[in-house]
């Protein structure tokens, strides 16, 4: 049962980082209004399970009035709210002070901090470790998110046996991932991908919504549009077994995808993800309801 909302609030960010799967930049559009806010909320009520939300991005801290009226409006629902930022805003820990503590008021249940090379390139004056001083200092629940270069680790025993090489650093191959990060990585055959390692397709338990409608089940993987379709209507109705792509997504993963839309492709994947995204890219315009937007599979 679906628990939690993930709103990508703006897709817009400051930064461009190499392992984006939304493909954010600072051009990008697509960033939710107050009032489309209030329409979701209403929505989320009439669901009823939901438990949580969280505002993410892009950079959330980019829309920082608007993010703060959606905390308010998230307590004064009864829901725990959740932020994910990369801290480009904490220019020194008194300054991160400023930014925080209107939120700390606000009952945030965890503030969520990019740090990690692709972010922030240096230790010193680390814009995550001085959010992460001065968000203790408020006594904010506080976490880090740290993804690596991928790193590649030879002679692993694994479910495919000995002397696999497995691929360390947390990125996901998706989205820009795929055209920055895949080249010279170890790939495995296409046949292998036969599940979606990630995501609980057939029921999951939170959605990421953005601006133009669109409710991901995965980066780009829509449920349908929740400005044609009210969400609570979409979540209530949703069968994984009948979404077009979905469906061959649960039965027989990336692999059964490909054979059931006779998609062409390369004999070998670095996973599941980066197999699933380039068919899906393939199949962007057959199903656009589904595969959208457009703009997180790199196109205009
Ligand atoms: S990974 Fe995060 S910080 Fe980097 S471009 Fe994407 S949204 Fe921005
Ligand atoms: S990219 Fe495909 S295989 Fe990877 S988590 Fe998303 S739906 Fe699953």
């Amino acid at each position: 049962m679906l628990k939690g909302i993930h709103f990508l609030l703006t897709y817009n960010c400051n930064f461009e980082c190499d392992h984006c799967f939304l493909y954010c930049t600072p051009h990008s559009k697509g960033t939710f209004t107050l009032n489309q806010l209030r329409k979701v909320f209403k929505e989320i009520t009439r669901i009823g399970a939901i438990e949580s939300v969280y505002f993410e991005g892009g950079e959330p801290f980019l829309y920082y009035p608007l993010m703060v009226e959606g905390l308010r409006i998230a307590r004064d629902t009864g829901l725990k709210a959740g932020i994910v930022t990369n801290a480009y805003w904490a220019t020194s820990v008194e300054d991160a002070g400023l930014w925080l503590k209107p939120l700390s008021k606000l009952e945030v249940f965890n503030l969520s901090l990019s740090d990690d090379l692709f972010h922030h390139d240096e230790e010193k004056d680390n814009p995550a470790k001085m959010a992460l001083a001065a968000a203790k200092k408020l006594r904010m629940p506080v976490s880090n998110i740290c993804i690596e270069k991928p790193t590649v680790k030879t002679d692993v025993y694994t479910e495919h046996g000995k002397g696999t090489s497995v691929i360390g650093g947390g990125a996901m191959f998706k989205g820009r991932a795929v055209e920055k990060l895949t080249e010279g990585l170890p790939r495995r055959q296409w046949q292998e991908f036969t599940t979606c390692p990630h995501e609980e397709l057939e029921s999951p338990k939170r959605v990421h919504i953005d601006s133009y409608g669109h409710v991901h089940l995965c980066q780009g993987l829509s449920m349908g549009n929740m400005w044609q379709t009210p969400l609570s209507e979409l979540v209530n109705n949703y069968d994984a077994l009948s979404h077009p792509i979905c469906g061959p997504l649960v039965k027989g993963g990336p692999a059964l995808l490909a054979i059931e839309y006779d998609v062409k492709h390369e004999d070998e994947y670095v996973d599941e993800c980066h197999f699933c995204y380039l068919v899906r890219l393939a199949l962007i315009d057959r199903f656009p309801q589904y595969l959208a937007p457009r703009q997180v599979y790199g196109l205009e």
